[in-house]
């Protein structure tokens, strides 16, 4: 008997209840798609005609995006392939609720049109009291284009040469400051650069002086650099790009800046990005002078970078709601860290696995808190297991010949849902 007519018709395995119920939840593609994948593999002889419908739901996504989430034990607390900082529930559960129709420009008391993200705009300066203003736009990427086109268009930023920095996957500072039309005035060595040199840069055409954190590398050795408050007499705006948005200083972080020292040493300008180490969504956070924040806030540029209901709500909540995970991992104790492996690899070891705690090494990753060690503790298993893991959507890293889950990326709360992909992994992708 040929198998191929036995294999049912496209409009027949749609009709199963199932099916139908799933393409009133993910669209009518998604699933067709499902079921067109379940034929081919009957036709094939890989799964009897009478599975088709079972196995096109077997195979359906859980949501109709090609987006999955993944657990993310690589140690990297910002892994920016993985998505950057997890956002709190209160977060998740704030832009959720925002998603629908939202009064995100209305005012409920008086009826009439509102000011924009008014909540999270608040938030930010209650968590940043130095910061007399503050807006938000899609990233700290469009943050610096917007603060460059509206006070250097056509004039020059001045810059110290150690500071023109690679942020990674090609996105070049220097490249896209000069892509708005200002001229990047270059001061210093790569490893020297002292506030005469930015003062005698100074003149009719700069338009302001930018300090970056070069997030992603250190000099050491001979080197000097000119601190915010070495520069905020010269008589022009001074940006201060502190790239991992931490709003106050983390005794855990020594080093790394944060907006409100920065302001309070007398920037006027401060950019930051809501999705690292402040551990929100997506956004690019202005904060300082009234009179800078509302020039950019006016200019006709900012209304192509401005961020979407979700995200204000997503960040309002981030900055009022409790600690958010990422601050959460950067301060857990290593001793915390270190039981959880031995539980897991414990609980994995009785199930037969090749599973060991063991001590590594976390880092803050995402452009922040270069060379930053984090203590941490792993379950380490044989390197073959990581590609049966990651199609479990497990993301490890391996070092040294060995399979490390590193728990200080990971939510204690999905210590259980580790497990079960490392058991459910044994048996296959
Ligand atoms: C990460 C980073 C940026 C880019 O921020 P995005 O929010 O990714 O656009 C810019 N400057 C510095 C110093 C950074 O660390």
């Amino acid at each position: 008997m040929d198998q191929r007519r036995l294999v049912p018709r496209t409009d027949a395995v749609l009709a199963d209840p199932d099916l139908t119920a799933a393409a009133a939840r993910l669209g009518r593609r998604i699933v067709k798609d499902a079921v067109t994948a379940a034929q081919r593999r009957a036709r094939a002889g890989q799964i009897p005609p009478g599975a088709v419908a079972a196995e096109a739901l077997r195979a359906l996504p859980p949501h109709a995006a090609a987006l999955r989430p993944v657990l993310n034990a690589t140690g990297v607390l910002l892994h920016t392939n993985l998505g950057r900082a997890p956002w709190s529930a209160a977060a998740r559960d704030a832009a959720a609720a925002a998603a629908g129709c939202a009064d995100v420009e209305y005012d409920l008391a008086t009826g009439r049109r509102g000011p924009r993200g008014a909540g999270a705009l608040a938030a930010l300066r209650a968590a940043c009291p130095p910061a007399r203003a503050a807006q938000v736009v899609n990233n700290n990427a469009a943050a610096l284009v917007l603060a460059a086109t509206a006070l250097a268009a056509g004039r020059e930023i001045v810059v110290s040469r150690g500071e023109m920095v690679e942020i990674g996957d090609g996105f070049r500072l220097p490249d896209l400051l000069a892509s708005t039309g200002a001229r990047l005035r270059e001061v210093g060595t790569t490893n020297r650069t002292t506030a005469a040199d930015y003062a005698a840069a100074i003149g009719p055409d700069t338009g302001f002086v930018l300090k970056v954190h070069p997030s992603n590398f250190r000099v050491v050795g001979f080197t000097a650099e000119a601190a915010v408050a070495d520069l905020a007499s010269l008589p022009v705006p001074l940006v201060a790009d502190i790239g991992s948005g931490l709003l106050a200083p983390d005794p855990a972080l020594p080093g790394e800046p944060d907006a409100a020292t920065a302001l309070s040493a007398g920037a006027d300008l401060v950019t930051a990005s809501g999705d690292k180490l402040l551990g929100g969504p997506q956004a690019g956070l202005l904060l300082g002078d009234p009179a800078v924040v509302d020039r950019l806030r006016r200019h006709p540029l900012y209304r192509a970078l401005r961020v979407d209901k979700t995200t204000l709500a997503a960040l309002e909540a981030t900055l009022t709601g409790p600690t958010p995970p990422v601050t959460r991992m950067l301060h857990a104790a290593a001793g915390d860290l270190r039981a959880r492996a031995e539980t897991l690899a414990g609980d994995l070891a009785a199930h037969g696995v090749d599973a060991r705690a063991v001590d590594c090494t976390a880092a803050v990753g995402g452009g922040g808190a270069p060379g930053v060690a984090l203590p941490s503790s792993a379950v380490a298993l044989p390197a073959r297991h990581e590609a049966a893991l990651r199609s479990h959507r497990v993301i490890g890293r391996v070092e040294d010949g060995r399979l490390l889950l590193d728990l200080r990326s990971v939510d204690p709360a999905d210590d259980a849902a580790l497990r079960s992909a490392v058991l459910a992994s044994l048996e296959g992708p």
